[in-house]
């Protein structure tokens, strides 16, 4: 399942997708995202049959990707994203 947070608003597009069926709950975006966007629960409220920890965006982040996410913001360099990068299962995508 495609799991979407955050937003669209007049300045551009806030949105983090995690692929729940290939994230695997190993907790490498948790640890590489300096603004601590994620977490791993153990039950996932959008699949209760789901019986593997699953990445989420936290709940008071949701509302705030925008902000959250200006440090890893893309400059002329594309970069890739810290959460994106850390990702060995490619369960992450960022509307950036
Ligand atoms: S790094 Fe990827 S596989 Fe690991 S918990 Fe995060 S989203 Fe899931
Ligand atoms: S773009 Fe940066 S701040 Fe936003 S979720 Fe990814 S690692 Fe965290």
């Amino acid at each position: 399942m495609l799991a979407t947070y955050g937003y669209k608003d007049g300045s551009g597009e806030y949105l983090i997708t995690i692929d729940t069926e290939r994230c695997n709950g190993c907790g490498d975006c948790v640890a590489a995202c300096p603004a601590h966007v994620f977490v791993v629960v153990d039950e996932d409220p959008n699949d209760p049959m789901r019986e593997e920890p699953v990445a989420m965006v936290a709940l008071e982040k949701k509302k705030k990707l925008k902000y959250e996410c200006n440090p890893c913001k893309p400059t002329v360099d594309r970069a890739p994203l810290p959460c994106v990068e850390a990702c060995k299962a490619s369960a992450i995508s960022h509307s950036w």
